[in-house]
């Protein structure tokens, strides 16, 4: 895999500072059942690297002492973590709001029959990936197959109340561009796919989150080997708008590897930039030592990937 680092590091994007965080993001490590072509991670079936039990406790311990909200948990597919039961049930007691990045595909494998039910009795957020409505698009992204198992992976959590108002379990849905463009208007692609899920599969969602391409990892590999690179970093540069600034996720959240090493985001994760530029890895203990933050945000190039059009973060655009 080609790397776009060199190409990112140096910067004229503008500093941004760090705000109280209120989510807590932990990876849990690459291994997913599946390897998309737009993988940020560069997650597939045989990475073995996995978040262990004694990093879990240090970022429970973080998240009371910062008291934080939320506990976001990505991977890879989080639930092929083996103590990602144990994680969830540990952070509903101690009452943070839980979020799984969920790759749907994941409640067709055998073994993780378990998924739907579980995620419905400890009312976890559920953020699905599903870039596009159209089973060839999907396919094409993601692997043969995908769309029908993501599809009936969908109407499993409607099934356990999912996406529904009246028992308030929350179904998002992740959308992200096929290629080198930026994701449409937010709003109008969400009727899109409550219209087209709802007639075609009987399928409801609560919101739908865009999220921009980052040129990094296997997303950035496969843009410099077709020569596409430069054009994606002048499409995102020429998009840059200032008043996503103040809307970037790195200012209210941290996120963690599997080793328990500390990131101003994922992609910063993915590209192994410490926390607000220190020297070396800064980890879940020393927070827990210091008690302190850094305010700093590493940024780069790549950063233009949250701020172009209307914005991208983990919640979908910034100002739709
Ligand atoms: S499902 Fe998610 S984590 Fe897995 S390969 Fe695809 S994008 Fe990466
Ligand atoms: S890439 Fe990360 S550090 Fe850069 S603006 Fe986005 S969230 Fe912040």
């Amino acid at each position: 895999m080609r790397d776009t680092w060199p190409l990112l590091k140096d910067s004229d994007f503008p500093a941004i500072r760090r705000d109280r965080i209120t989510t807590l993001q932990l990876n849990l490590g690459y291994l997913c059942n599946i390897a998309c072509l737009h993988c940020h991670v560069a997650a597939g079936p045989n990475r073995t690297e996995l978040m262990d039990r004694q990093t879990m406790v240090e970022a429970l311990a973080v998240a009371e002492k910062f008291e934080v909200k939320t506990l976001d948990l990505t991977g890879g597919s989080p639930e092929m973590n083996p103590h990602f039961r144990w994680l969830v049930e540990q952070a509903r007691e101690q009452g943070l709001h839980v979020m799984d990045r969920l790759n749907p595909t994941i409640m067709e494998e055998p073994g993780y029959e378990w998924v739907g039910e579980f995620l419905a009795e400890h009312r976890v957020e559920a953020i699905a990936s599903l870039p596009c409505y159209s089973a060839e698009n999907v396919d094409a992204q993601r692997g043969n197959g995908v769309f029908e198992a993501s599809i009936k992976a969908l109407q499993t959590l409607n099934g356990l109340g999912y996406g529904d108002s009246e028992t308030g379990l929350v179904l998002n849905l992740v959308y992200n561009p096929m290629g080198p463009s930026l994701p449409p208007p937010q709003g109008t692609l969400e009727a899109d796919y409550k219209r087209f899920l709802h007639d075609q599969f009987g399928i409801r969602f609560n919101q739908l989150f865009t999220i921009t391409n980052m040129p990094i990892k296997r997303f950035g590999s496969i843009l410099l080997s077709k020569g596409q690179f430069e054009e994606y970093m002048d499409l995102l540069r020429n998009a840059y708008q200032p008043a996503n600034l103040k809307g970037v996720m790195c200012r209210e959240l941290i996120s963690v590897d599997y080793r328990g090493r500390l990131h101003d985001c994922d992609f910063n994760q993915m590209l192994e930039l410490n926390l607000g530029e220190s020297d070396g890895p800064v980890e879940l203990s020393d927070l827990l030592q210091t008690g302190q933050l850094p305010r700093r945000i590493h940024v780069a190039n790549h950063c233009y990937g949250c701020t172009a059009g209307q914005g991208s973060s983990c919640g979908g655009a910034l100002s739709d």
